[in-house]
């Protein structure tokens, strides 16, 4: 229906909470425009070195903080049971972060197909197969047009979903071709991401 937006998982069933949270930022955007602001410029990324990426040992050490709850004789109706965490808590509970922002970057320039990484992996998220047995899109196509008769050139391949980005791949790699970066997306002012921050300011001033 025209000017009615959904989401989550009212639109598309149960899925991760991220996901639900992309909904709202797609939304917002279209409501934006159909309400007449224009067409908001979609936030660029950029990938930033952040060396070894530890976020999964904290998230072993650091226990989960038990959600505070509302006592069992005021739980009447729909009310809601959990509430929200305090200010300490919560900043407890967010450094238990797995920063999966941060991602194994490969260069393929520097890479002697060693097989070191798919070795140390502890998620068996990588493997060392040969091209010829991948298969895929245009994208894949001009990158074994550009091997040419290399048909047995390898390739590693990564199972983004299993990672825990514990970084035991890019310590292990002998030739540094893994790096740990963090994505980040550009907050100015003429960005999704800056209009947001800048409408927020609004709100709280106003
Ligand atoms: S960061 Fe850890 S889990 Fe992810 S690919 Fe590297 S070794 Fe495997
Ligand atoms: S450890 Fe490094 S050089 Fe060896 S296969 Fe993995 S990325 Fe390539």
């Amino acid at each position: 229906m025209p000017a009615v937006y959904c989401g989550g998982d009212l639109a598309f069933g149960p899925r991760i909470v991220i996901e639900a949270e992309a909904d709202g930022k797609r939304a917002a955007l279209a409501i934006h425009e159909y309400l007449g602001g224009g067409a908001v410029p979609r936030s660029r990324g950029r990938f930033r070195d952040v060396g070894l990426n530890r976020g999964g040992d904290r998230y072993d050490r650091i226990p989960r903080q038990v959600i505070p709850t509302v006592a069992v004789q005021r739980r009447t109706g729909f009310r809601e049971v959990e509430e929200p965490y305090g200010d300490e808590q919560g900043r407890i509970e967010a450094s238990r972060c797995l920063t999966c922002n941060v991602e194994t970057v490969f260069d393929s320039e520097r890479c002697i197909l060693c097989s070191g990484c798919v070795d140390i992996c502890p998620e068996g998220c990588l493997s060392l197969v040969p091209v010829s047995r991948l298969t895929g899109g245009p994208e894949l196509d001009a990158v074994r047009a550009a091997l040419g008769a290399d048909a047995g050139a390898g390739a590693i391949v990564k199972d983004e979903e299993r990672c825990i980005r514990c970084g035991l791949c890019m310590e292990r790699c002998p030739t540094g071709a893994i790096t740990m970066e963090a994505l980040e997306l550009d907050e100015s002012p003429q960005t999704a991401l800056g209009l947001f921050h800048e409408r927020m300011g609004e709100v709280q001033r106003g």
